[in-house]
């Protein structure tokens, strides 16, 4: 019989390496996010870079979202031709290629929102909607350089500059500011961390107020992540937060911003091999789990985590039970959101009974 997990099997039924989610642990993180951030009155709009599913979009919208971010243009393409169609998307779209796909995505989705962090980018999208026909301008958000100096424009003269650029275009309408304190995100100590989150808010609504002074309409402040959302909806002038990692929270994020939210997504992982005692591999290597923020860790303790190539992955003992050939053991990964994109499905469980099966929509859109 061809291999085919169905909803209501047992985890332990499941070939690895599988991506697992407990469900009792992941609405837990739904409901602190919502409790903790709703009564601000602040907008959720929640980064799906992390979950690429438009199920969980959906999931996090009955809860009390509103509406969602993807990073890449080609991750609006699938998450819209599934349904759901209120996406910002937080990458600036430059060259020829990515601006026609943004035509044609738009002419079918007029909701989806753009960011711009200079007058080319902009002018280039003003240009190739006046060629379609579309009369409608697309909702625009100036990306601001708050700290993270990957993207964005410079605060001060260069901001006012470049929204007064995005207002005289006829095909692009200015609602917003989006300014993102990625680097902040992962700082250890909580007092620094908000310190810092502060100051790039500062920059945030300031710059805000100082488009507003010049007669535009800005309606839409955009900021946050996981580690700061807490921090940013303190801030008035601030209207929404884009937080993504909680849903699943990973282990580099636990270890800097502690146990809040619990890691609810692990990668299933079987025993094949035993050569010796203490010598233990698994089958998760590069391809199952990513390194760029350290190793994964074992669920079971006294196990530290190695890896022993793109398949394979070696469990080194310190202490704990013995483990043999064919035992299954659960890796919480160190980086959640590229390591969820290896994987094709995830298997949602509640006490090791499957509940869900959701498909990784946006898995390889990376353009
Ligand atoms: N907003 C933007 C623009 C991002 O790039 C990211 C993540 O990299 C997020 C929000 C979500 O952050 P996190 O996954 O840390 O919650
Ligand atoms: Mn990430």
């Amino acid at each position: 019989m061809a291999y085919s997990p169905k909803v209501g099997d047992s985890i332990s039924d499941l070939d690895t390496p599988s991506m697992i989610v407990d469900l009792d642990l992941m609405e837990s993180n739904i409901s602190k996010l919502m409790g903790q951030l709703l009564p601000t009155g602040i907008n959720i709009r929640p980064h799906l870079k992390t979950t690429k599913s438009a199920i969980l979009a959906r999931k996090l919208n009955d809860a009390g979202a509103k509406g969602g971010c993807v990073a890449k243009l080609s991750e609006a393409e699938v998450i819209c031709d599934l349904g759901f169609t209120d996406l910002l998307i937080t990458c600036e779209i430059i060259g020829p290629a990515k601006v026609a796909r943004l035509v044609e995505l738009f002419r079918k989705y007029k909701s989806i929102r753009i960011v711009v962090d200079s007058e080319i980018g902009a002018s280039e999208i003003d240009k190739a909607l006046a060629k379609s026909g579309i009369e409608e301008p697309i909702l625009t958000l100036v990306d601001l350089d708050v700290g993270l100096h990957r993207t964005g424009v410079q605060p001060g003269e260069p901001a006012l500059q470049l929204a007064k650029h995005v207002a005289g275009l006829k095909h692009l309408k200015l609602i917003g500011v989006q300014g993102y304190e990625g680097h902040l995100q992962h700082l250890h100590d909580r007092e620094e961390r908000k310190t810092s989150c502060l100051e790039s808010m500062a920059t945030l609504t300031q710059t805000a107020e100082a488009f507003r002074k010049e007669g535009h309409n800005i309606e839409v402040v955009t900021t946050g992540g996981t580690g700061t959302a807490e921090f940013c909806v303190t801030v008035p002038g601030v209207t929404e937060v884009q937080p993504g990692s909680f849903i699943f929270m990973d282990t580099d994020y636990r270890n800097a911003v502690g146990t809040f939210y619990s890691n609810s997504l692990s990668i299933l992982a079987t025993v094949i091999s035993k050569q010796a005692h203490k010598c233990i591999t698994i089958d998760t290597g590069l391809k199952s789990l990513t390194t760029d923020s350290g190793f994964a860790e074992c669920k079971t303790l006294g196990y530290t985590y190695g890896v022993l190539g793109d398949e394979h992955g070696s469990l080194a003992w310190t202490d704990g039970p013995d483990l043999n050939v064919g035992d299954r053991i659960e890796m919480i990964p160190s980086h959640i959101d590229p390591t969820i994109n290896l994987h094709d499905f995830y298997f949602a469980h509640r006490k090791g009974v499957i509940e869900e099966i959701w498909p990784v929509d946006t898995r390889g859109k990376v353009q």
